[in-house]
């Protein structure tokens, strides 16, 4: 039988369920749904339903206060920097900011170096008569202050260059990427490794951005203030697949990955894990600071101590070490694998999305795009101005 109505259907045999009508759904409480929530319920008035499959809010930038009152980064270190006045502001509605602004070491051959590299890192990795040739060379030809991608350098014509580019990429970026990603490192998007590009200047700044710092009470807590409204409602421990047939809505807003919602139906959008050891040492702190990159040893890629990013006193330190690996549905996804063919793949779920008129596909996962995190706010702002024709 054809049912044109699911209550005749329910008066006829009496299995239908009457489906629960919100006007808004959105899928995902990480940052992007949580700007999406936060939009529609305070500037629309409008009710939202938030569907988290996890046990928390946040997504991949909760954090938690751990037995020692140190905050910790769950699912790895989130610094936020931003050059957009808009999100900044946005976002400062929510949050007061502890002000941080993030730095690293990598380790190397020559001991700890200032990473990314800039003009210090060149005079402790290389010999003083190289360094300032190299330095010199480097001036010259882009000027003081400027930044450029070790891949780019690489290719340089000048000699000089060229080995410093070398060396460097040997140091501080082949087997990190290769770890990272999981493949050789030509084989992945320039545009990844020239996120952490050489500084020419002094500054052992990673970010040069306008803008930088850690929400004073943590992200958690910010998140938690986007979503305090009565309009809006959060249903953790629920995966959108087992309620969707329950649910009818005149906006589905999705920030999970597209091929999840289209049933796989033409394959899996590759994603590269994260699995994290963490530890609590007995001693003050652990490491000179916050973020050491360990770009030659076996596995691991990164340890942060998080005490340091929150200036916290506490006699004892907790440290997150970071293994990369492949995702595999038992893991969490974080990072979209910038490819052509995933980005083909991607497109034929789009143009499958371009059918449902009323469901939107936004944040890291459902643009399958490696956003930082306030390239998400402004996407979900962008979005919901969009969708509400709002200003
Ligand atoms: N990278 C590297 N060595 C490092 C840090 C980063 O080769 O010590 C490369 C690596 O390919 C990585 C990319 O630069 O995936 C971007 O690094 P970023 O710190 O932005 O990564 P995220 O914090 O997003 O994981």
């Amino acid at each position: 039988m054809i049912c044109t109505a699911v209550l005749l259907c329910g008066i006829g045999y009496g299995v239908q369920k009457k489906r629960e009508y919100v006007p808004n759904v959105i899928v995902g409480a990480g940052l992007s749904g949580a700007v999406m929530a936060e939009r529609i319920a305070n500037e629309q008035g409008q009710k939202v339903l938030i569907i988290e499959k996890r046990n928390h809010i946040g997504g991949n930038v909760y954090d938690y206060k751990d037995e020692n009152g140190i905050t910790v980064q769950k699912y790895g270190i989130h610094a936020f920097h931003t050059n957009n006045d808009a999100v900044w502001q946005y976002l400062s509605r929510f949050t007061e900011w502890h002000d941080y602004k993030h730095q690293a070491l990598a380790e190397t051959s020559k001991g700890l170096v200032n990473f990314p590299v800039n003009l210090n890192t060149i005079e402790q990795l290389f010999e003083a008569e190289f360094a300032q040739e190299f330095t010199k060379r480097l001036i010259d030809k882009f000027g003081f202050g400027q930044k450029i991608s070790v891949s780019d350098l690489q290719n340089d014509e000048d000699g000089v260059l060229q080995k410093g580019a070398n060396i460097l990429f040997e140091e501080l970026f082949k087997n990190y990427t290769i770890k990272q990603w999981g493949m050789k490192a030509e084989d992945v998007d320039p545009s990844v490794i020239a996120r952490v590009p050489i500084y020419l200047n002094r500054e052992n700044a990673y970010f040069t951005d306008k803008y930088q710092g850690i929400p004073a009470q943590g992200y958690t807590e910010m998140v938690k203030n986007m979503l305090d409204n009565p309009l809006i409602e959060v249903r953790l421990n629920t995966d959108w697949r087992e309620v969707r047939d329950n649910l009818k809505y005149d906006k589905l807003f999705f920030s999970g990955s597209a091929d999840a919602f289209f049933d796989y139906k033409f394959g899996k959008l590759p994603y590269r894990s994260l699995a994290f050891e963490i530890k609590v040492f007995p001693k003050e702190y652990y490491q000179p600071m916050a973020q050491v990159n360990h770009g030659n040893a076996p596995r691991m890629t990164r340890s942060i101590e998080h005490k340091k990013q929150q200036k916290k006193k506490a006699p004892v330190t907790t440290v997150s070490f970071e293994y990369p690996e492949p995702y595999n549905e038992k893991n969490e996804r974080y990072y979209p694998i910038n490819k052509p063919e995933n980005a083909v793949l991607y497109n034929r779920y789009m143009q499958e999305a371009e059918k449902l008129p009323n469901v939107y596909f936004f944040g890291r996962l459902g643009d399958y795009k490696y956003y930082n995190m306030d390239q998400a706010v402004a996407r979900a702002l962008e979005l919901y101005r969009k969708v509400f024709k709002a200003n």
